[in-house]
């Protein structure tokens, strides 16, 4: 680990100061830190080389750590605990799938240190980009290559992948976030704006190492999503090696607004483990709407989630599992009582 400057601010206009001026191309010079859980590991491993940190536990929690539920829908702050959300009673109950992305993710200790805007900023496990003596990454190397391509890819994408790089989006809350039309609130150098959350992250076509759209010294502050008839009726079905402190090989989070006979109005659908960004399966929300959910219309929604697939030697597994993946939380949302 290479020595740098450690700041703890109270206020977020004290961070982004601290931050300092930042280029696009200088960005990882500072780092903002919010539960170090992915942070420090990569900075143990010297995968990432900040010379500056700036510790964000001390802003104000009251707003960046509220969890807030009115007519309109929900707001995380950015601050709040991974535990506080997936186990707040209102949130288990309302927004079921919520609560279930980030219960299944990780241990209860890094649930208990972990924030939701670490979460939605964790970097992929390719092991290849986690340990430098790999020389080709061009995740952390711009135009080193890609050692996954030819190397052992079984974790990898199979979705929004490109030549440069196939490494998978590892979370599991941005899923449900993306489903459910959320949007992330920042601050920064040049003032507030909120962006839907499926803008948030980029696919890896072009440059792998620019993940997001966030701009320099830009801060998430929090998280909203709009109140809707398919929330209670959501879920989030995560399949791993082992059931628990695993990362998804596939997942689906899934919201339906079912009328009489089982007609969906509408569905809501991502996809996890699978691809490069939080996914959003819109083609196969467009193969349910107005149809009676049966077993057959979700494997036709399945086949439209995949139809554009490209798998490799190891990871080919992941198209038939997403599939089956999707179809089981599909028929399982469909029998929620609520
Ligand atoms: P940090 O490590 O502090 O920060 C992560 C990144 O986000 C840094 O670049 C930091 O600068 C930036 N950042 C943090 N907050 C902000 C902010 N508010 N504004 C701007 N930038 C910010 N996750 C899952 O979803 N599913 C899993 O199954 C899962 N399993 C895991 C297993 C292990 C063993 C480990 C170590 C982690 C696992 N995780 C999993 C990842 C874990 O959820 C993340 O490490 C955690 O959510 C990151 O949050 P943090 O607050 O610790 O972020
Ligand atoms: Fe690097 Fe992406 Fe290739 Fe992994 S898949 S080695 S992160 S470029």
């Amino acid at each position: 680990m290479q020595p740098f400057t450690y700041e703890r601010v109270d206020t977020t206009t004290a961070a982004i100061a601290a931050f300092g001026q930042a280029t696009p191309a200088s960005a990882s010079a500072s780092q903002y830190l919010a539960g170090g859980t992915t942070l420090i590991d990569l900075m143990k491993l010297d995968v990432m080389r900040p010379q500056t940190l700036v510790d964000i536990n001390a802003l104000d929690r009251t707003a960046l750590g509220r969890i807030e539920a009115t007519g309109q829908g929900l707001r995380l702050g950015a601050l709040a605990h991974m535990s506080e959300v997936a186990d707040h009673p209102l949130i288990t109950r309302d927004y079921p799938m919520i609560a279930q992305s980030l219960q299944l993710a990780a241990s209860p200790q890094i649930r208990n240190m972990a924030t939701l805007g670490g979460n939605v900023l964790q970097r992929t496990r390719c092991p290849y980009f986690r340990d430098v003596s790999y020389a080709n990454c061009n995740k952390r190397i711009p135009g080193s290559g890609c050692a996954a391509l030819d190397g052992f890819h079984r974790s990898h994408a199979v979705l929004g992948v490109s030549d440069a790089c196939i490494a998978t989006y590892p979370g599991d809350f941005g899923q449900a976030l993306i489903a459910l039309d959320g949007t992330v609130e920042l601050t920064g150098p040049n003032g507030n704006r909120t962006i839907a959350f499926g803008t948030l992250h980029r696919t890896p076509a072009g440059n792998p190492e620019i993940e997001t759209v966030l701009l320099p010294g830009e801060i998430i502050t929090g998280f909203a999503i709009p109140a809707a008839p398919w929330l209670r009726r959501s879920l989030y079905l995560k399949i791993r090696d082992r059931q628990s402190y695993e990362f998804a090989l596939a997942s689906a989070a899934i919201a339906l607004d079912l009328g009489d006979d089982q007609i969906v109005r509408e569905a809501r659908i991502a996809l996890g483990g699978v691809a490069t960004v939080p996914w959003r399966a819109k083609s196969a929300e467009s193969a349910l709407k107005g149809q009676q959910l049966n077993e057959q219309i979700v494997n036709v929604a399945a086949d439209a989630a995949f139809a554009d697939a490209m798998p490799r030697q190891h990871n080919r597994f992941k198209v038939a599992l997403g599939k089956r993946t999707l179809v089981r939380a599909l028929l399982q949302a469909a029998t929620m009582e609520l």
